[in-house]
């Protein structure tokens, strides 16, 4: 495989960048990969994993004279990331970022870029509830989508890119950075936010049955709280910027469960019977998509 960039730059060291710099490296994709994080611990655990082949104090440092340069950071940190930057960036480079909304990361973005430097966001739709430099590896993203939302004209970079996310075993699709936000409602903001309030709810219930509700734990509420692990801080931007889209999906969701909550009420098998049946068939589309697993417990051992 050809070098697809000489000099990478990755702007936040965790999960997904530590990811992508741990398959870049392992695959030869990119000739070099500077790394920087906030914090000095994080861009020495970077160091010593392997995550990039140096580290920079600043993101102003780290973006020197690089051809690419992806925004690793949570959604509400790229705009001041990319105001740091801007001034730094090489004619001619192109910027892209990892972050789970697009519209508002888009708006954050965009305006503070110079000209002649191509901005392409993406979004890999991948990821673990693990955070930190610590969690990434370098098959994260295998069999995985990775959307694109290209805004500018710039359809040279937009392909260099996709191979980049090709050759780091991810599909390519490019999207509306609109539609993109509604999709993600659906399949992953609007479930992480039911996750969350399903095991707060269970934490609430706790202190009515004292241990219980961990000890006799079952598949389901072990899946929720698998979600509802997930980083705090990616997951509060995540809702702040993508608030309509999220606030519409929760809408339509409360108004099935008021549904479902008066069938069971009314003791109406039927409607729950059908319920059920159409949303095992979706199951198995995301199983035959090649999308997740049907062992059981999803792969993940210790079936229950
Ligand atoms: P992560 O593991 O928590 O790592 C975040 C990195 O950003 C860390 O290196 C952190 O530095 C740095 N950072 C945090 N706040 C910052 C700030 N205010 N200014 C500058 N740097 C900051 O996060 P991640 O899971 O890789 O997520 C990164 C991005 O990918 C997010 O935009 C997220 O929406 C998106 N994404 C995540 C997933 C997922 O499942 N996790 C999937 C797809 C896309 P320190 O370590 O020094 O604090």
């Amino acid at each position: 495989m050809n070098v697809l960039y000489e000099r990478v730059a990755l702007i936040g060291l965790g999960l997904i960048a530590g990811s992508m710099g741990l398959r870049m490296k392992r695959d030869g994709l990119v000739g070099e990969i500077v790394g920087t994080a906030r914090s000095p611990e994080t861009r020495s655990i970077a160091i010593e994993l392997g995550l990039c082949d140096r580290v920079t104090d600043t993101a102003a440092e780290a973006v020197k004279d690089a051809d690419l340069v992806v925004l690793c950071v949570p959604v509400g940190a790229m705009e001041t990331v990319t105001r740091e930057i801007a001034p730094h960036l090489k004619p001619g480079a192109t910027v892209s970022d990892v972050g789970s909304v697009k519209g508002a990361v888009i708006d954050a973005v965009a305006p503070h870029l110079p000209a002649g430097v191509a901005f392409i966001p993406a979004h890999p739709l991948a990821g673990t509830e693990h955070s930190g430099p610590r969690s990434g590896f370098p098959e994260l993203f295998d069999n995985r989508w990775c959307l694109l939302t290209p805004t500018g004209d710039a359809p040279e970079a937009a392909d260099r890119l996709a191979r980049l996310w090709r050759a780091m075993g991810s599909n390519v699709d490019t999207m509306e950075p609109d539609h993109h936000d509604r999709v993600l409602a659906v399949t992953s903001h609007a479930p992480h936010l039911i996750a969350y309030t399903m095991v707060g709810v269970a934490d609430d219930l706790r202190r009515v049955t004292d241990s219980e509700v961990i000890k006799y734990s079952a598949a389901g509420f072990r899946d929720f709280t698998r979600i509802a692990a997930s980083d705090p801080v990616m997951w509060r931007d995540v809702f702040l910027n993508n608030k309509e889209a999220t606030l519409e999906i929760l809408g339509r969701f409360t108004e099935e469960l008021f549904a479902l909550q008066r069938a069971i009420r009314k003791g109406d098998g039927d409607h729950l019977h059908a319920y059920f049946t159409r949303t095992r068939a979706i199951r198995r589309g995301i199983i035959e998509a090649g999308q997740d697993t049907d062992k059981p417990n999803f792969g993940r051992g210790d079936a229950s």
